[in-house]
């Protein structure tokens, strides 16, 4: 090699070392005085045409004053690229100057060497956009931003389930936010790869750099976004790096606002490309070190851009350029034209609404720019915008929706897929469209098979707002503005061991059924169902004692009833150690209400049975609901039980669960206003008592919840008291959201005690 590069350059070498490629054979080579970098390509047409369109802009860029980038330097006979026969290989030969300083990635930049990035980069754009090249314009490839959906083959490449819906999230905040945009947006010449092993600073603090092999034809503001994804790597705060970089660059090449308004988006863009197309070279080749240098602070990215709001990106982009802020409406007005046409009777979150815009996965965006940690919503089961979901819908809307009078596969494979969830004996299946319709239905085929019209419910219990399901919900019912309990209805005490009549956990189980029991024998005709949820909601989280249900179930058999069970908030994993919540009490209903989780925020419910209920209820009038089981609502069905299972989101349920309990108890036993943590998996409930009398403290649970919310953690309250903070996230939350609601109670608890006692 040494004689090659001798021979073609009239240079006198005095060293020669191969350094590490990403996919050809590169020398440093030294003489006397100056340093190169000797680079050689496997021979093709489209390589040798874009090797020179590259070396063409290098030289176009020396000719009019940009300094440290490599020089082109030339063969003997005057040309800057050459096909040479090297070990019996077509190779393609050029040598460029070598550039002496510090990459960006070895060192701990200071925002000096930011803005200088940002200056240098718009420096060099300015003359790159008057450079033509018809090869660059030509080249379509997967590392270029606008072509992002090349790399969308790479996803399944991607091993771990989560963070292959992360990126698949991105893909499609692109479609959405940036394709629509594109058309419109500055085009030119751009280096493309601005990243921190490309980027260097020599002796005197100058920013310089190399590898334009990755030349696009593309947006202009792509430049920045690359430079920006790489810079940010490992930084506490992104923004700040990014609105450096940005600011500098701004002052030199001016941005547009169209561009700031999806630099966000194309910075998430890019780290995708970069961790798509790792995923691929590791599935390829285990061992190409080259191709991981990034990845782990690619994803570190990722995952932190989910926290910032687009709207706050945007914003803070806007400010570095010096154009204003995105003004959203206050949000008085926004209560005030909410109420203009939907009544004050339902209500709105917090003494301060917020006005929502954007979620993803565990966070939720407004549109002030917030991001909020959302502790407190149960239907988002897989995480908000979950892509595989909004793909599932998108996808089905777009080939069939209809009633259910017509023959659809998608029907039966949601159905069977569902069942699998159940023991044999539960094995039909009715698809409604909420929690409220399925537990009006429930009471119904209840009814038809027993032909009975009691129904045995349980105090403080919920189960929706139709006539019947608001019949069989005393929190309703008994509300003080609430039309009382009908006569049909039997109400039981709540099994509750921390405030109710029995406390002993191994004990009170059985006391309580006698309760139920004497209500039951008390009633004047038998009852047709006894109906609860396995954790009540609204009753503030109470688990119902152990062994209750093992016990009731068999003697409101015995009399002639069924037994419901409500899983509308507490099914589908989120419990942790079992999938629905009756199977920790070790029993099995005779039917199952489903609702809330079960579509994502689609709006579905169900309602499980047997077939012998199924078959008394099919000699009934015939059952047929417009929308319930239609062919979108079954596909985005199927995909959060995929995703469930995919994500191993029960089995994060639990784990996460234990840790986010055992942090509660841990503050319990620090603060005597907590008098109990209960629930199980991430359904949590923490009971707040007034220190002295024990009794419920709704006023500091209300204050509770509005200190969380001003700190963007949403939590909620409820209870009859209204004084248990109830916590049940969607099941992609982690350790880390845990950590951070609990030191936030902390903090605002030892604000409380600090201020107000
Ligand atoms: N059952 C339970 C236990 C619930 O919590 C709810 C809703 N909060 C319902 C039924 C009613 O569901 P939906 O609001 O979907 O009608």
């Amino acid at each position: 090699m040494i004689k090659l590069i001798q021979n073609e350059f009239a240079l006198n070498l005095v060293e020669i070392k191969k350094l590490n490629g990403y996919d050809n054979e590169n020398y440093h080579v030294k003489t006397d005085i100056d340093s190169y970098i000797f680079k050689t390509y496997h021979y093709s047409q489209n390589i040798f045409a874009l090797v020179e369109a590259e070396n063409k802009a290098l030289l176009f860029l020396k000719e009019k004053g940009q300094k440290n980038i490599p020089e082109p330097f030339p063969f003997i006979d005057g040309s800057f690229v050459k096909i040479i026969e090297i070990k019996g290989r077509k190779t393609i030969c050029r040598l460029l100057s070598f550039l002496e300083g510090e990459f960006l990635g070895e060192l701990n930049p200071t925002n000096k060497l930011f803005r200088s990035i940002g200056a240098f980069l718009a420096k060099m754009d300015l003359i790159l956009l008057k450079f033509d090249s018809y090869t660059i314009k030509a080249r379509q490839w997967d590392w270029d931003i606008q072509y992002l959906n090349l790399n969308k083959q790479y996803i399944q490449d991607i091993t771990n389930a989560r963070d292959r819906s992360t990126v698949q999230y991105f893909f499609q905040q692109f479609e959405e936010n940036v394709t629509p945009v594109l058309p419109d947006l500055r085009k030119s010449i751009i280096h493309n790869d601005a990243n921190e092993w490309n980027i260097l600073f020599n002796g005197g603090g100058q920013t310089g750099i190399i590898d334009f092999g990755d030349l696009a034809y593309s947006s202009l503001i792509n430049e920045l976004a690359i430079a920006i994804s790489y810079a940010s790597f490992d930084h506490k705060e992104p923004l700040e790096v990014a609105v450096t970089i940005l600011e500098s660059y701004h002052s030199i090449l001016p941005l547009e606002e169209k561009e700031l308004s999806i630099l966000y988006y194309l910075i998430a863009s890019r780290l995708c490309i970069s961790v798509c197309n790792s995923a691929h070279s590791k599935k390829e080749n285990e061992e190409n070190e080259y191709a991981f240098v990034s990845e782990n602070s690619a994803w570190k990215l990722l995952y932190r851009l989910l926290s910032i709001n687009p709207i706050e990106a945007e914003n803070c982009f806007r400010k570095a350029a010096g154009f204003p802020p995105r003004q959203p409406e206050l949000p008085e007005k926004v209560l005030e034209r909410r109420h203009r046409s939907v009544s004050h009777i339902l209500s709105v979150s917090y003494d301060k609404p917020i006005h929502m815009v954007r979620s993803a996965f565990q966070y939720m965006y407004d549109a002030n720019g917030n991001t909020f940690l959302d502790a407190y919503n149960n239907i988002p089961h897989v995480g908000h915008s979950h892509p595989n979901v909004v793909e599932a819908g998108q996808k089905q809307m777009a080939k069939l929706n209809t009633n259910t009078r017509y023959l659809y596969d998608i029907l039966p494979d949601y159905a069977e897929q569902l069942l699998l969830k159940f023991p044999p004996s539960l094995n039909k299946v009715y698809f409604v469209n909420s929690g409220s319709e399925a537990s009006d239905l429930a009471i119904r085929m209840a009814k038809y098979h027993t032909q009975n019209i009691r129904i045995m419910v349980m105090e403080y219990g919920y189960h929706g707002n139709t006539q019947a399901a608001m019949e069989i919900s005393d929190y309703k019912f008994n509300n003080p503005k609430g039309e009382g309990k009908k006569k049909d209805i039997l109400l039981t005490q709540i099994p509750d061991v921390y405030r109710g009549k029995y406390k002993d956990e191994d004990g009170a189980g059985k006391l309580y059924v006698k309760e139920a029991l004497k209500e039951m024998q008390s009633s004047e005709a038998p009852i047709a169902a006894f109906i609860s949820e396995p954790i009540l909601g609204c009753a503030g989280q109470i688990p119902l004692a152990r062994g209750y249900l093992k016990e009731l179930y068999p003697a409101i058999r015995h009399q002639g009833g069924v037994c419901i069970s409500d899983e509308v908030q507490t099914g589908f994993g989120r419990l942790g150690e079992y999938f629905w919540g009756y199977e920790e009490h070790e029993v099995i209903p005779d039917i199952v209400i489903l609702g809330k989780p079960m579509a994502n925020g689609h709006p579905v419910g169900a309602v499980v049975t047997t077939s012998e209920i199924a078959e008394s209820f099919t000699k009934g009038v015939e059952f047929f609901s417009s929308f319930g089981g239609n062919p979108v609502s079954c596909a985005i069905g199927l995909a959060v039980l995929d995703v469930i299972e995919e994500e191993g989101l029960q089995e994060n349920a639990q784990t996460t669960g234990d840790y986010y309990k055992s942090m509660l108890v841990e503050l319990k036993n620090k603060y005597a206003c907590i008098g109990d943590v209960r629930g199980s998996g991430l359904f949590l409930g923490v009971e707040i008592i007034e220190e002295k009398t024990m009794a419920p403290d709704g006023k500091l649970a209300h204050y509770i919840k509005n200190e969380l919310r001003n700190k963007n953690i949403l939590i909620s309250t409820d209870g009859p008291f209204d004084n248990v903070l109830k916590t049940k996230p969607p099941l992609i939350f982690n350790r880390e959201n845990a950590q951070s609601v609990v030191d936030c109670i902390d903090n605002v608890l030892k604000k409380y005690y600090k201020n107000y006692l």
